[in-house]
């Protein structure tokens, strides 16, 4: 896994002849996902050209900063918002996600318990049930569909995860889990890895693009100032400068996930920034559909540690990522961390081996992005400069809907109102720290290779078993 050539462009995407492109994109954001390449008509906002002063400057215009500035709004109708994103809307993870859709805002139930409580694990539940609810309702228009997830097994324990899980589910009152055998799981989708699954309710799928894209608009149309293409380089007391002018506000709110380093390099304490890859194929026929089934359209994850998990688009294509996320040491996120050729060979291994019925099946999509993981595996929230910045980051690979709630989260702190998500054990605490450089990436290395080895069928090592103790995990 660490042994990869790495391209240090989006070369490694070929664009569809039949997408409609804006002609002022820049053709590397165009390439960096599927979702991105097939984003229609998108004219980016005016980059930042003077300095000005706002009530509340939102940096990042991913999921995070769009929901922050949306709830900003709800909140306060006449505030002054402006977002500054240094490339375009959805340039970070959320425009390079696999668009599956957990209703969990903790990363497992039992995980949420060990940290939080039951009790705080129980209103984190709900909190999740709630805010998909209504993001499905949002989000009809951007090619939400609500399947629920399936999360196969392929090996007995798998079996017996998926059904411990469900146990500690129900006893946070989340119900409607539904086992399927072997036989049964084949007729939702047909691979002769499957032993059986559970069948979760609640998520869904959706275009992230399409998403982000509706968010900004609202925003929009409630008066939120957007400069795109505006790289904040510097961060002082309650000032952004970017190299073409300079924003002052009451309180800047800091949206910027994996790349959040970049500006506070004090939180990388608090979270490593991790890189996940994906392939999309072409649109699959009437016939290799009806070979594999998959009319519930669920998006599905398999109960490995480093697993895959796999979705159709709205046109029927098949997006097939990988977990098996890799850390650039010292901790980079930038366009060189953007393919990984290891990785795309081992996403074209591993789905024939789940699909041989669809071994001919082209991928003309690759790319990877980055993802902010905390020990704990659930986000962290925080203030710096006398409370005049204010910071949420860390969702590993489940924000699309935790976002949403950070959104509210982060908006309740900058107008300090009062919210019973302020009372949340995830908000107040914070993460237990990983050690910093050159520790982190032999930490990362020794890890991983223990974590592939619970993947063949190993019992976990003596390193897992102590960081079991802690309560700390590793995942993207
Ligand atoms: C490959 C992959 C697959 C994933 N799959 C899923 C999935 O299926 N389901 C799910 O729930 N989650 C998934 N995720 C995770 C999810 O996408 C993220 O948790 C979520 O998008 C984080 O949103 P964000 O707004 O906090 O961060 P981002 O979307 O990364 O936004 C941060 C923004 O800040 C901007 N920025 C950074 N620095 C600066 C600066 N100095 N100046 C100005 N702007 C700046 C960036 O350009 C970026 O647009 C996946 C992520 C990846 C990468």
């Amino acid at each position: 896994m660490f042994d990869v050539t790495v391209s240090t462009s989006c070369q490694g995407m070929l664009a569809s002849s039949n997408m409609v492109h804006s002609a002022s994109m820049n053709k590397n954001i165009e390439q960096c996902s599927y979702w991105l390449a097939s984003r229609h008509n998108y004219e980016p906002s005016p980059a930042l050209d003077k300095d000005i002063r706002v009530q509340v400057c939102v940096v990042g215009a991913g999921f995070t900063g769009l929901w922050t500035a949306y709830f900003l709004k709800q909140l306060d109708p006449s505030l002054d918002v402006a977002v500054v994103e240094q490339q375009v809307v959805g340039y970070g993870g959320s425009g390079r996600n696999a668009g599956i859709v957990s209703a969990c805002i903790d990363h497992s139930h039992a995980l949420a318990i060990a940290h939080f409580g039951r009790d705080d694990a129980q209103r984190l539940a709900h909190v999740g049930l709630q805010n998909i609810d209504e993001l499905a309702e949002f989000a009809a228009d951007c090619d939400f569909e609500k399947t629920g997830q399936l999360h196969v097994a392929l090996t007995d324990a798998q079996m017996e995860d998926c059904r411990e899980s469900a146990a500690v589910a129900s006893t946070l009152g989340i119900g409607g889990h539904k086992f399927l055998s072997a036989e049964e799981v084949k007729k939702e989708l047909n691979s002769p890895l499957y032993l059986g699954a559970a069948w979760v309710p609640g998520g869904g799928i959706v275009n992230p693009v399409k998403l982000a894209d509706k968010v900004k608009r609202k925003c929009e149309d409630a008066g939120v100032r957007f400069f795109e293409r505006s790289r904040v380089v510097e961060l002082k007391d309650a000032e952004i400068t970017t190299s073409s002018g300079k924003i002052s506000a009451d309180k800047i709110i800091l949206a910027t996930d994996s790349y959040t380093h970049h500006l506070l390099p004090q939180l990388l304490w608090r979270f490593i920034p991790l890189y996940d890859y994906i392939v999309v194929s072409e649109p699959l026929t009437d016939s290799q559909l009806a070979s594999i089934g998959w009319s519930n359209r669920q998006g599905v994850t398999d109960g490995r540690t480093f697993f895959n998990y796999y979705r159709l688009t709205a046109d029927n294509r098949i997006l097939w990522g990988t977990s098996e996320a890799m850390y650039y040491s010292p901790n980079r996120v930038d366009e060189s961390c953007d393919h990984s050729e290891s990785h795309y060979a081992d996403l074209a291994v591993s789905f024939k081996r789940h699909f041989p019925q669809l071994a001919d099946l082209q991928f003309p999509y690759r790319w990877g992005g980055p993802i902010a993981s905390t020990t704990r595996l659930t986000p962290f929230f925080g203030t710096v400069n006398g409370g005049k910045v204010i910071y949420g980051l860390g969702y590993t690979g489940h924000g699309i809907g935790s976002t949403r709630v950070a959104g509210r989260i982060l908006a309740h702190m900058a107008l300090a109102k009062e919210s019973d998500l302020l009372q949340l054990e995830m908000v107040k605490k914070k993460p237990f720290p990983y050690p910093p450089e050159p520790f982190r990436g032999l930490a990362v290395n020794a890890v991983t290779a223990s974590l592939r080895k619970v993947d063949k069928g190993e019992k976990p090592n003596l390193l897992l078993k102590a960081l079991d103790v802690f309560g700390i995990g590793f995942s993207s």
